[in-house]
């Protein structure tokens, strides 16, 4: 028996999940999912920021496009750190495609003229 607190939406729910995955506690489906999935295989987004090459000190915010396994954020980093772009960007610009394969795109989530 585990409790969790829901972080699919801003009501969150005190969630209940047992050995066998039975769920309480959820006020809708995406709560029951949630905690399945953070029992069996964990997932975060990430955000991060990666260097703009022709702006002087000058770095752009990304974005995971999906959430990716919980034990692969620090590998992602890794490969979030390796990258840099050239301004101008534009929201939703792919930096990465599908990083470690793991079927996320890395997006870039700011404007830069
Ligand atoms: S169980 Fe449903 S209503 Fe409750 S926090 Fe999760 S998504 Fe929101």
């Amino acid at each position: 028996m585990k409790e969790l607190t829901c972080i699919v939406c801003p009501r969150g729910c005190r969630l209940t999940i047992d050995d066998d995955l039975n769920v309480t506690g959820n006020s809708c489906p995406r709560g029951a999912k949630y905690a399945v999935d953070e029992m069996t295989n964990p997932k975060r987004m990430i955000t991060s920021i990666v260097r703009v090459k022709n702006r002087e000190n000058c770095v752009v915010s990304v974005k995971t496009s999906v959430s990716v396994p919980k034990g692969l954020i620090f590998k992602v980093m890794e490969e979030i750190e390796k990258v840099s772009v050239n301004a101008p960007t534009h929201i939703g610009d792919v930096v990465i495609k599908d990083v470690l394969g793991t079927g996320s795109d890395i997006v870039i989530t700011k404007e830069i003229e």
